[in-house]
C-alpha cells in the first residue's frame, strides 16, 4: 500500500437511545420498567468510524444541533481521530435522534427524528479532496445528489435505507452497497449499472456484480455473534478502503466479510466497530 487512503463520508450522525423493556407496547400503551442506554450512532458516523478503524484517513461532512445530544452523538468519532472540521452545528435545530425500544429476544420498534441530518443542504457541502467517497441515504437527496456531481475519486453509494432514487444517481457510484432487504427492493435497477454491485447476504458473506454478473464472492470467517448492528455499515467501509488501497477484488470483499463480521462480536453499533488488526486476526484464524 502507498499512501494512507483519505476517505471523505458524506452522511448522517444519530444519537441512538434504546429504552430495553420486558415487552414491547401496542398503539397507545405505557410500558414501564425499561433501562435506558446512549448510543452514537447514524450511517454515516457508523461508517466514517468504521473506515478510520480499519486504517483509512477520514473526514466526515454532516450536521448536527445545537445541543447536549450532538457532543454525545460525536464522542467516539472524536476519539477515534476522524476529521470532524466539515461537521457543523445548526442553531435551533436538534441533533438527529433514534428512539429505539428492545423487547424480548432483541424485536424493536424505532422511531427517527433526523433533525440536523435534514439541514444539509447541498450550498454548504464543499468536499475536501479524497481518494473515496461513501455516502448513504439518510441526507437529503439534493444534498447527495450534489455531493456525488461534485466528487472527483472513487464514489461508494451505500442505498440504505431503500427508497426510490433520482433515475442518474446510482450509474455514478463505482460502487453500490445493498443488503438482500435493500437488493429486492432495487432489484433490476442493480442490474443495469455499470459499476459494482455488492449484495451482503449477513452470516452467508457478500457477492460482487457487474452489469448482472457475479465477478467474485466470499464468506466471513465464522465468529460468535452478539449483535449485527453496524454490520453493514463496516462492511460498506472496509470494501470501500480495500478497493482504494488496490487490493485485488476477491481478497477486497473477504476483507470487508471479515470486518463486517468482527463487527458482530460486541454489542452496539460504533462500540463494536472493529481496527483493522481485529479483522486480520479473525481473517488469519480461520475461514468459515
Ligand atoms: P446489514 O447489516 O446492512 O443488513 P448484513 O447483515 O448482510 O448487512 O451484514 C454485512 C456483512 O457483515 C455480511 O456480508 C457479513 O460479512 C457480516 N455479517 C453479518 N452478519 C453476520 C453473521 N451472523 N456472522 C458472520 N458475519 C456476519
Amino acid at each position: 500500500m502507498a499512501d494512507t487512503p483519505s476517505i471523505v463520508v458524506v452522511g448522517s450522525v444519530n444519537l441512538d437511545i434504546v429504552a430495553t423493556a420486558a415487552r414491547l407496547p401496542v398503539a397507545g400503551e405505557t410500558v414501564t420498567g425499561a433501562t435506558l442506554s446512549y448510543f452514537p450512532g447514524g450511517k454515516g458516523a457508523n461508517q466514517a468510524l468504521a473506515a478510520r478503524r480499519l486504517g483509512g484517513r477520514v473526514s466526515l461532512v454532516a450536521r448536527v444541533g445545537d445541543d447536549a445530544n450532538a457532543e454525545a452523538a460525536l464522542a467516539l468519532l472524536r476519539a477515534g481521530g476522524v476529521d470532524l472540521s466539515a461537521c457543523e452545528t445548526c442553531a435551533s435545530v436538534a441533533t438527529g435522534v433514534g428512539l429505539i425500544a428492545v423487547g424480548p429476544d432483541g424485536e424493536n420498534q424505532i422511531v427517527v427524528a433526523p433533525g440536523a441530518n435534514r439541514e444539509l443542504r447541498p450550498e454548504m457541502i464543499s468536499l475536501p479532496p479524497a481518494d473515496a467517497m461513501i455516502c448513504q441515504l439518510e441526507i437529503p437527496m439534493d444534498t447527495l445528489s450534489h455531493a456525488v456531481d461534485t466528487f472527483d475519486g472513487f464514489i461508494c453509494l451505500n442505498l440504505a435505507p431503500a427508497m426510490a432514487l433520482p433515475a442518474d444517481l446510482p450509474g455514478r457510484a463505482g460502487l453500490i452497497v445493498v443488503n438482500e432487504t435493500e437488493a429486492g427492493f432495487y432489484n433490476d435497477l442493480l442490474h443495469e449499472l455499470d459499476g459494482m454491485v455488492a449484495k451482503t447476504l449477513g452470516a452467508e458473506g457478500a457477492e460482487l456484480s457487474r452489469s448482472g454478473d457475479r465477478i467474485a464472492a466470499a464468506r466471513p470467517p465464522s465468529v460468535d455473534v452478539v449483535d449485527t448492528t453496524g454490520a453493514g455499515d463496516t462492511f460498506s467501509a472496509a470494501l470501500t478502503l480495500a478497493i482504494v488501497e488496490g487490493q485485488e477484488l476477491q481478497q477486497a470483499l473477504e476483507f470487508a466479510c471479515a470486518a463486517g463480521a468482527a463487527a458482530t462480536m460486541k454489542a452496539g453499533a460504533q462500540p463494536s466497530l472493529p481496527f483493522r488488526n481485529e479483522v486480520e486476526a479473525i481473517q488469519g484464524s480461520n475461514c468459515g
